[in-house]
């Protein structure tokens, strides 16, 4: 089958403007296993659209050679609305500037309706139970609202990416070593993933509580195991995950292809693509509770100075950075310090210097969940 390239035209919200999604699909629709993934949804997040560049290239020459085992859609660029939403210079991709919020928050529960529409129809077969309740995710997805321009993106990725067997959601972080998110129960099967990108930490989480995009497609097998588990054999079919390419400022076509080569290695070893990609390299995390993950937090209003780098290992009570207030009547009386609640590495920074209280200014990965992070929302809006 040769690569087919579908335009999808979203809402226009003012006349004379229109914004599309262009997908990439290779493989034959329908064949498993299916992958999907995306690149931006934080659209200033550039990174993976590189690396969705250079994997787009390595996919033509496998589709070319006749490679594609399963079906691969790629979105290159998943947010071309923040594309846009530049102002005065600065790229402003993370919220909808009409007032809807972060893209990567408050994605519909696909789990809605779907128990009482695909629970008639289980059974013993665990691939005829995975049929039956991708049909009635489908149905739900059938039903979300598509009258804005936000709303017909999310309905139109989310239509593209529900009956996935892989679903890759490539972001990056402010100022950050590799890692990726996934479901507990997926780890073992799919820890090659952080093996293959050399991911630094590899955060464990059901449920975030934050409807992030990737949780949109696996959590509805995690509810579905949790209220009809115990009388048919629920699988949990769609592994999803978001990536984080390191940092904003990590856009380089060494580190891209590179990327997109580990992701490459991976969808072989899926057997999406044809070819033995070898073992996989060793893994340079474990898989960690995201509640063991602290997320240190700015305590007033100042200038961040940073006392660790990246990748550095912290012992709690470790000083991790110092506030200095500007308007402090001595330079003695200026700084606050910040200092670390557990053990562990330091996974990320904050790239903005000037920082108010409460604000998230570093990603700590520690082994044992804490107290503080167990409750609640584990994500930063
Ligand atoms: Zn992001």
């Amino acid at each position: 089958m040769a690569k087919s390239i579908e335009r999808i035209s979203l809402n226009s919200m003012s006349p004379g403007t229109e914004r599309f999604l262009k997908v990439h699909r290779y493989g034959t629709k329908g064949a498993r296993p299916k992958a999907y993934l995306q690149a931006s949804i934080h659209s200033d997040e550039i990174p993976g659209m590189l690396a969705a560049h250079h994997l787009m290239g390595l996919l033509d020459a496998a589709e070319a050679r006749g490679e594609i085992v399963g079906e691969i859609v790629l979105v290159p660029v998943a947010n071309p609305i923040g594309l846009g939403q530049i102002i005065n210079g600065s790229h402003s991709g993370r919220y909808e500037l009409r007032g809807g919020g972060n893209f990567n928050r408050h994605w519909p529960d696909l789990f809605e309706g779907v128990r009482d529409l695909a629970e008639p129809k289980l059974g013993p077969d665990p691939a005829a139970n995975v049929a039956a309740i991708r049909a009635a995710i489908g149905a739900r997805i059938a039903r979300l609202p598509m009258d804005t321009e936000l709303a017909c993106l999310k309905a139109s990725l989310a239509r593209l990416a529900y009956d996935s067997d892989m679903v890759l959601d490539l972001h990056c972080d402010d100022e950050a070593l590799m890692h990726v998110y996934m479901q507990p129960v997926h780890w073992p099967e799919f820890q090659d993933l952080a093996a293959e990108l050399g991911a630094r930490a590899s955060l464990l989480c059901v449920d975030s509580e934050a409807n992030s995009f990737d949780e949109t497609f696996s959590l509805p097998w995690t509810k579905m195991a949790a209220a009809v588990g115990e009388k048919f054999p629920i699988p949990s079919a769609c592994f999803a995950t978001t990536v984080e390419f390191r940092g904003q400022a990590d856009v380089f076509d060494e580190l891209a292809e590179k990327d997109a080569v580990g992701l490459y290695r991976f969808l072989q070893r899926h057997g999406v693509i044809a070819g033995d990609p070898g073992p996989a390299p060793a893994l340079q995390c474990a898989g960690t509770d995201l509640a063991a993950t602290d997320i240190v937090r700015a305590p007033k209003a100042g200038i961040l100075a940073y006392k660790v780098e990246l990748g550095a290992s912290v012992k709690r009570g470790d000083l991790i950075a110092e506030i200095v207030d500007p308007l402090a009547d001595s330079h003695a009386q200026a700084r606050t310090p910040v200092r670390a609640v557990n053990d562990g590495l330091v996974l990320s920074r904050c790239l903005r210097k000037l920082v108010a209280p409460g604000e998230g200014i570093s990603m700590i990965v520690g082994a044992e969940a804490l107290a503080h992070r167990r409750a609640g929302a584990l994500l930063s809006d």
